[in-house]
């Protein structure tokens, strides 16, 4: 008996030991994430046909794959983030490239940012109307220039420069974007959007967004954070979001963790809200589900304005905070299965 047992014990020594080992050769492999976004506003389920619907939940499938087959195959969470963010600014579903809405002169203004979380290098275009991609122009500010945001002609020169084609601005056009214009602008004629305010409301046009995002984490532990947008519908005199704003609508460091913002960028430039989420993290050490709870569900809202956020930290723990009635939003499960919500 005592023989037998000393022989079981020795047994499992040496199984702990040679499992031990086998750990310590293996490359320590880290937890991948990524969450992307596609616009925060009045998304109800009443609003959305069948069919609508699961375009919306194809589309940002497909863009949350992309991003994950980079990140499996060893690339950089600055990777997954652009190639995530292509896909949704070359389907007409979204307020980013092919499905930017208007401005009141009835061009396409389109503006985009990313931010890599190890260097905490930036780069982001503003005001751009012939770039198909803007998030990739971003980028290549980021990489190939000494400058962090570039705007509209010169963005454009630049980009020429850098060996990115122009294309017509026919390209951006989409009868249902034009429509959404013609229906402000209705609006407006009435006095209507000015009378709604007086009393404390705003249309629910003016919670109609869509802009696109992306935020991932990549097996080195980099963190990376992008954003494209249209802007808003009958935008005005050059304005210009919250989306090329670094600090505003997108922030990476990987200190802390990776944003992407959408909603009314008035209120997030005014508020800093990506850059105030990662430092609640750095100096308050709130987690990353309490630092955008207090942003968007406290300061955003104290403040009246509407919209959302997705961010990832360094460890991998994510977050989806909005005010809105809804958020286009997908993520990677704990398994690495898509997961992806519009609704509250
Ligand atoms: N934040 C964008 C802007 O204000 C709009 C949006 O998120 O849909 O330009």
């Amino acid at each position: 008996m005592r023989r037998s047992l000393c022989l079981v014990f020795c047994l499992c020594l040496l199984w702990v030991g040679s499992t031990a080992h086998a750990h310590r050769n293996q490359p320590q492999s880290r937890r991948i994430g990524m969450v992307i976004h596609g616009g925060a506003g009045t998304i109800l389920k009443s609003s959305l046909t069948p069919e609508m619907e699961k375009a919306y939940r194809d589309k940002l499938t497909e863009s949350l794959l992309a991003g994950k087959s980079v990140l499996e195959n060893h690339g950089s969470s600055l990777d997954a983030v652009e190639a995530a963010i292509r896909i949704l600014e070359d389907s007409p579903l979204f307020n980013a490239g092919k499905g930017a809405v208007f401005t009141a002169d009835g061009t396409n203004s389109l503006d985009a940012s990313v931010m890599e979380g190890k260097s905490l290098k930036a780069g982001a275009v503003a005001g751009v109307g012939h770039i198909k991609n803007p998030i990739s122009l971003a980028r290549i500010v980021m990489e190939k220039s000494p400058h962090v945001l570039l705007t509209g002609k010169g963005a454009e020169t630049f980009a020429q420069l850098n060996g990115v084609k122009l294309v017509n601005p026919k390209y951006f056009f989409t009868e249902r974007r034009w429509e959404e214009l013609q229906h402000e602008k209705e609006l407006e004629k009435k006095g209507l959007k000015e009378n709604m305010r007086a009393a404390g409301f705003s249309s629910p046009e003016d919670r109609k967004y869509g802009t696109v995002g992306a935020v991932a984490l990549d097996e080195t532990g980099s963190l990376a954070a992008g954003t494209s947008t249209g802007g808003m519908t009958n935008k005005k005199w050059g304005r210009i979001g919250d989306s090329p704003i670094i600090g505003a609508g997108t922030y990476a460091n990987n200190q802390t963790c990776a944003v992407s913002a959408t909603g009314h960028g008035e209120y997030f430039i005014r508020l800093g809200v990506a850059r105030d989420i990662a430092a609640l993290m750095e100096y308050q050490k709130l987690s990353v589900k309490e630092a955008t709870e207090t942003v968007i569900l406290k300061k955003l809202e104290a403040l009246g304005g509407k919209g959302g956020v997705i961010a990832i930290d360094r460890n991998g723990n994510i977050a989806m905070t909005f005010n809105s009635e809804g958020m286009y939003r997908a993520y990677l499960n704990p398994e690495g299965q898509p997961v992806v919500e519009i609704f509250r």
